[in-house]
């Protein structure tokens, strides 16, 4: 059977059986708007993503369940990113009345997957047909104790800066899926279905270890410019410090110019963040509580957005930023 056939308000319907429940929603799918509750003294936070097919997403490259995992990661990842808790989620879906609604089924176990997998409750929503290709637009809700949040301003001249995980594996496979190879299949896992660092990011917050934090979606240099930019501060990165997969690192050995990858690629969906030096420590044994790695990549010091990076060679070279800009690149995959 496919949309058409079975109709918007029967589509909700299942949706809003499959969703669950949780104490902190008084309403949720099903009426005008969703009603929910937070603590006294907790602040809102809210992020919003859009993904198009033939922008974001390709069905010859994704399945249905690991796009629907991605679409939740990805918003996660902002809440994360604040140091956050992730709390209520929006799920608006377009697509062509001829779709069959087994692939939808298929997106929503794994919307919910993830949601669950979180504590995050699916509260409201819209639907619609499109002329063409599915769009899907997620928004999250998290709270955060007030005065705890970490934004992108915050860092300060002799920080250490710091991320989370490997760089690079999700924009190696895109590379692959584009060039139409076969990406290897821990780089491939890496682009369909990130790991928001939602645990990280709200013990970097919680803890008031970070003093700037950003996910890194557009691209390591291109997020780091975003901190610099906010914080008044230039970068010195060191390249052997940069951390990358075994299969990543193999791959950028025989292909040298697949560094720009790891720089600029994006969709790593790592925290970046600042921390001070008499912080590191405590970082580190966060990290080995929730068994991630974390890695300082370099420094900071006063300037104005400026990045430059120690080659493994030893000299110093200025970055520029390569990441993803929807408007000034080609916008289809
Ligand atoms: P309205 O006409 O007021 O926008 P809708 O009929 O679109 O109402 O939605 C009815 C209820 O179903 C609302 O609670 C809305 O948030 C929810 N809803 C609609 N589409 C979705 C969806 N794709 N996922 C989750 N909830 C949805
Ligand atoms: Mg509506």
């Amino acid at each position: 059977m496919n949309l058409r056939e079975f109709g918007e308000f029967k589509l909700i319907d299942l949706i809003r059986q499959r969703s669950g429940t949780d104490p902190a929603v008084v309403r949720g799918i099903g009426d005008d708007a969703a009603e929910l509750t937070l603590a006294a003294d907790e602040h809102l936070l809210t992020s919003t993503d859009l993904l198009l097919e033939g922008v974001h997403f390709r069905f010859d490259w994704t399945d249905p369940k690991s796009l629907g995992r991605k679409a939740v990661a990805v918003n996660l990842s902002d809440i994360a990113a604040m140091g956050g808790t992730p709390r209520f989620l929006y799920l608006s879906l377009a697509c062509p009345g001829e779709t069959e609604l087994e692939p939808i089924e298929t997106f929503l176990e794994g919307v919910l997957a993830e949601t669950a997998a979180h504590g995050v409750a699916l509260v409201g929503g819209d639907t619609c047909a499109s002329p063409g290709p599915w769009v899907i637009s997620v928004t999250v809700e998290g709270s955060v104790v007030s005065g705890r949040s970490v934004g992108r301003g915050g860092a300060r001249p002799g920080d250490v800066l710091m991320v989370s995980g490997t760089l690079g594996d999700s924009a190696l496979a895109l590379a692959h899926l584009q060039q139409d190879r076969r990406p290897p299949a821990p780089l491939l896992k890496r682009h369909l279905t990130p790991a928001a660092r939602v645990e990280l990011g709200q013990g970097l917050a919680g803890n008031g270890l970070a003093s700037a934090m950003i996910d890194i979606s557009d691209g390591l240099l291109a997020d780091l410019e975003h901190i610099l930019q906010a914080s008044g501060c230039d970068a010195l990165l060191d390249q052997s410090a940069l951390p990358l997969s075994d299969v990543a690192r193999q791959l950028v050995g025989e292909h040298p110019e697949w560094l720009d990858l790891v720089l600029g690629g994006g969709e790593d969906y790592e925290l970046l963040f600042a921390v001070p030096p008499p912080q590191v420590a405590a970082v580190t044994a966060l990290a080995v509580r929730l068994d991630l790695q974390v890695t300082v990549i370099g420094g900071l010091s006063a300037g104005s957005g400026a990045m430059r990076m120690r080659r493994t060679d030893g000299q110093v070279r200025p970055l520029h930023v390569s990441g993803y800009d929807h408007f000034c690149r080609s916008n289809s995959l």
